[in-house]
């Protein structure tokens, strides 16, 4: 069946020396994941080496970037590429996330060229999509999100969407301290997966993990990991405290 996963992102936050720390913290709990179920931790990208040297002998755990370039190499100063990072070892690249598109004015079109490097790769995306408040209000979220998975995902092979992993980002939950309730939840990643089961079958909407991120904390995980279509969470804030992230990944069950 489908994985598991919770996934934290770091943001620009912590020194090399905090994020050792917190590494540390979270190994040092001694945290058996039981099977398909899997941790990210997406670093900075400086943290990135020495973060696979922490992690690599932990069964589940895995490293994460936060963004790769939609090129693949050459003159784009400031940019890290799918080829550098799988050279470090990185397994998973968080991509579209609401402040890339809002800050750096990344397209649909855009990420799309960002997974199929990734892809090509052999990194595993971790594709977010959401909608902002002003959608919800209007009630037009699911065709919102529905354009984000046609124009960034739709061109993959089946073959290839089983390396995708999509996070359902409700814009105004992120960072807000207000979380989507259980339901809403629900109803999104349920709309989301019937989306990919019309596209690619049945069989590939059941095996595609899809998490919930948005203000998700360790009071409030065990609900929205309770619903059927809620693989996990991608975890903004509480992933840069340890005894939050490990309360949250013990709440997958
Ligand atoms: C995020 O930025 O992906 C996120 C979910 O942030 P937070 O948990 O802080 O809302």
């Amino acid at each position: 069946m489908r994985k598991k996963i919770v996934a934290g992102n770091w943001k620009m936050n912590l020194t090399l020396g905090q994020a050792e720390q917190l590494i540390n913290d979270i190994l040092q709990a001694g945290l058996r994941l039981k099977d398909g179920q899997e941790v990210v931790m997406a670093t900075p990208f400086p943290y990135l080496l020495k973060a696979k040297s922490l992690l690599k002998n932990t069964p589940g755990f895995y490293l994460g970037a936060q963004n790769s370039a939609s090129e693949k190499s050459g003159a784009y100063t400031g940019e890290v590429s799918a080829e550098m990072l799988q050279s470090v070892g990185v397994d998973y690249v968080i991509l579209g996330h609401s402040e890339r598109r809002e800050y750096f004015q990344e397209s649909n079109a855009t990420l799309a060229k960002k997974i199929d490097l990734a892809l090509a790769n052999g990194l595993k995306p971790i594709f977010c999509c959401g909608e902002p408040l002003e959608v919800r209000k209007a009630e037009t979220q699911n065709e919102y999100v529905a354009k984000q998975l046609e124009e960034s995902l739709y061109h993959l092979t089946e073959e290839q969407l089983k390396n995708v992993v999509i996070a359902y980002e409700p814009i105004w939950a992120i960072g807000t301290g207000l979380t989507a309730s259980a339901a809403q939840a629900q109803d999104m990643h349920a709309f989301i997966r019937a989306q990919i089961a019309a596209k690619y079958g049945r069989e590939a909407a059941l095996r595609t993990s899809i998490l919930y991120g948005g203000s998700a904390k360790p009071s409030n995980a065990e609900e929205l990991f309770a619903c059927p279509d809620v693989d996990g969470g991608l975890i903004g804030g509480a992933s840069l405290v340890a005894a939050d992230f490990l309360a949250i990944i013990q709440k997958l069950g």
